[in-house]
């Protein structure tokens, strides 16, 4: 009979939950080792975002890219937005999406990217394809703007972008808009354009034009009449 068959199965079916739990348990592993890898920052998910208190944020547009997808055409993501709007937010549950598929994510700060990239500023491009900056099949770029780069990190900045160009994917954030790249690159208008090029070739972009969320309590006193107290 029916019930016969299954419980032929049963035994079968044992082992293929052992080992699927097995299976859960080494995946959270690889996914926990691979976020600390990452350096990604922590406790930022897309589950957690709160779309109705940023509406220039599409939803639908967000879902789509965490399958990824962009990651396997090599494209580039790119936030624009004042502080606070939730660009780090964004890119890091986007890139935390991406480790969970199984992709290799490594996140920097302009900051952090520059010291290291000056760092190996002597070896060849060629061996600076075996660097994290270079290999990971993402890299996030956060905080683009906040400090100007002198003509030697221009250049240094335009290499990384050179060498990420058609072979990986890139996020970056940045709170300025482009109009006023050239004041980050050392106003050199030839290699802002450069950069640009590359970067925008391929990309999908955010402009976030909302209310800061650190400010949001903030801005919620104000709009409830709270009288400032001097
Ligand atoms: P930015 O990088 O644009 O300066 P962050 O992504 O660091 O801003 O956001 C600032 C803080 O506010 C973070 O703690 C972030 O988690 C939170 N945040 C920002 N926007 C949202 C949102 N729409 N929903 C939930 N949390 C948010
Ligand atoms: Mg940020």
């Amino acid at each position: 009979t029916d019930s016969a068959i299954r419980e032929k199965q049963n035994p079968l079916e044992f082992f293929e939950r052992v080992l699927s739990v097995e299976m859960d348990a080494r995946e959270e592993r690889r996914i926990a080792t691979s976020m600390k890898i990452s350096g990604l920052p922590k406790g930022l998910y897309l589950e957690n975002f709160d779309y109705m208190f940023q509406p220039s944020v599409e939803k639908h547009k967000v879902d789509f890219l965490a399958t990824c997808d962009f990651i396997r055409q090599k494209e580039n993501l790119l936030f624009f937005g004042p502080p606070g709007v939730g660009k780090t937010h964004l890119a890091t549950g986007l890139a935390v999406k991406a480790v969970e598929l199984g992709y290799s994510v490594i996140y920097y700060t302009v900051e952090e990217l520059l010291s290291q990239l000056k760092r190996r500023s002597d070896t060849p491009i060629s061996r600076q394809r075996r660097q994290a900056y270079s290999k990971n099949a993402l890299v996030v770029l956060d905080e683009l703007g906040y400090q100007a780069m002198d003509r030697q990190e221009t250049h240094l900045f335009f290499q990384f972008v050179n060498l990420r160009y058609q072979k990986g994917s890139v996020i970056i954030t940045s709170n300025r808009s482009v109009k006023d790249w050239a004041t980050i690159f050392a106003n050199d208008h030839m290699a802002t354009t450069a950069i640009l090029d590359r970067l925008f070739h391929r990309s999908h972009i955010f402009n976030i034009d909302g209310n800061s969320y650190r400010l949001k309590d903030f801005q919620l006193l104000q709009k409830g009449g709270v009288e400032k107290e001097n």
